[in-house]
């Protein structure tokens, strides 16, 4: 095919012919041959092998607390720690405290019929793609592997999912990120129980109106399990349409994404949907990725807007630069002996629903808390501060590292602290819900945002 020569700044239409040498049909013959057919949410065999190959490499999810043995001896500060000082009657803290073949096969059959391994997506499929489509929102596939498998080994239909508990779900979805997933899969799920009887529903507009599902992940889990004519535009999808039809402007000003809705629309083919869009989710992940694309290896190349025009490092346009808000914190990292106390966040916001160490705006509220309900240390080190970067912030957290001399009977309002490491959780009149005692090596096994978990890890090295 020969090159098409473009000017800098120059868009074509993309809205090719359905022919041999469409974007369509160059896309899903590249994709047979160099694709990715393994993937555990591909094929009909995917649930058993997720099922067999559950929790490799992972730690079990555990769910709620169970008292364990103790180490009543926490190592001397390590380097970086410092020691906070404590008031020398009863160890309260001190007040002055800075605490993604053949021609016949790709247009000649009809697209239910085709041959690749996505075509074995049944109806009963649909929940895995689902799932794995809400999983690889914002995560690679490398990460989301052995989540999935975890996840659908624990709950291997959507009516498991919905009897489960938001504990149970999140405990799963512990270190994923991005918790308003987790919990908008929940709901999603116990309302396709309520309103469909259990059956993943099968109109676009039905899908559309479950928690946490977009258009383009509608329209995803309607190519690839209904097989069904629509078009995507995830992150990847965006990058490449961005640079194949050499649209620029950021993808979030609304007309920028018009115009990639509009190209994706007009590039789909008229059959073989579902590997289509497996082929435009491959190419993005592995061919056309952020960084160092591989425009040699790429079966579009020959018109592809940016490559010919030399643009492929300025397309697509990135976001406009803004600061990033600072924000400041402090964990209570409540020690005693080896159980820690973590409180359950509210629902929503950040690391909704999730366990973490009482957080405060800074180390004068936190020691007026500590105060207030009446505990006493033996020992307070400050750690390092730590610096957490969220999607629209970025969180500098200062932990406490705080070892009472008793666990408190009361904590003063907003409400009270559960006493014992096997008690129930239990609900606290606090806008965290309600808290608990941990061995800590337990609550590696809850549900809490991965700094926690590298906190608490630490925390295990230092009590050996
Ligand atoms: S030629 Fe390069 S920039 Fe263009 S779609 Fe292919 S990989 Fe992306």
């Amino acid at each position: 095919m020969p090159a098409i020569f473009l000017f800098a700044g120059m868009t074509r239409s993309c809205a090719t012919a359905h022919s041999m040498n469409s974007f369509a049909f160059r896309l899903i013959r590249w994709q047979k041959q160099h694709g990715r057919h393994d993937l555990p949410w591909q094929g009909a065999d995917g649930m058993t092998r997720c099922a067999q190959a559950s929790g490799a490499g992972m730690p079990s999810p555990r769910l709620l607390p169970q008292s364990a043995g103790r180490n009543p001896h926490l190592n001397p500060l390590p380097e970086g720690e410092e020691a906070i000082a404590l008031s020398p009657s009863g160890g309260k803290l001190d007040r002055g405290l800075a605490i993604t073949s053949d021609l016949a096969s790709v247009v000649g059959s009809p697209s239910r019929m085709a041959s690749s391994s996505i075509s074995n997506v049944s109806e009963a499929d649909a929940y895995r793609v689902w799932l794995s489509e809400i999983m690889l929102q914002q995560t690679q596939v490398a990460t989301v592997i052995p989540y999935y498998q975890r996840f659908v080994a624990s709950f291997p239909t959507i009516a498991a999912l919905a009897a489960a508990s938001e504990e149970q779900v999140l405990t799963h979805w512990s270190g994923l990120g991005y918790y308003a997933r987790g919990r908008n899969l929940h709901r999603a799920a116990q309302l396709i129980a309520e309103k469909h009887h259990g059956e993943f529903p099968r109109q676009f507009e039905q899908i559309l109106e479950l928690p946490g599902i977009g258009r383009s992940t509608a329209a995803a889990i309607c190519a690839l399990a209904w097989h069904e004519r629509r078009a995507i535009l995830d992150g990847n999808v965006r990058r490449v349409l961005a640079r194949y039809c050499g649209i620029e402007g950021w993808a979030g000003d609304r007309k920028v994404e018009e115009k990639l809705w509009q190209q994706a629309e007009a590039l789909l083919p008229q059959r073989d949907i579902a590997s289509y869009t497996q082929a435009l989710m491959d190419l993005g992940a592995t061919v056309c990725t952020r960084s160092k694309p591989k425009c040699g290896d790429c079966p579009v190349h020959s018109d592809c807007v940016a490559f010919q025009s030399e643009r492929v490092n300025e397309l697509p346009t990135p976001r406009p630069r803004k600061a990033v808000p600072e924000r400041h914190a402090v964990f209570l990292l409540l020690l005693h002996g080896n159980d820690i106390l973590l409180e359950k966040r509210p629902g929503s916001g950040i690391w909704g629903g999730l366990w973490c160490p009482p957080q405060f705006d800074d180390e004068a509220a936190a020691r007026d808390w500590f105060v207030r309900n009446g505990m006493t240390a033996n020992e307070g080190v400050r750690l390092e501060t730590f610096t957490h970067t969220f999607t629209h912030f970025r969180l500098h957290i200062t932990p406490l590292k705080i070892q009472l001399s008793r666990k408190p009977l009361h904590a003063a309002q907003p409400g009270s602290v559960v006493v014992g490491a096997s008690a129930p959780l239990q609900p606290r009149r606090t806008p965290c819900g309600c808290s608990v005692w941990l061995d800590v090596e337990e609550a590696l096994g809850a549900a809490i945002p991965t700094p926690v978990r590298s906190l608490l890890q630490k925390l295990t090295c230092r009590m050996g």
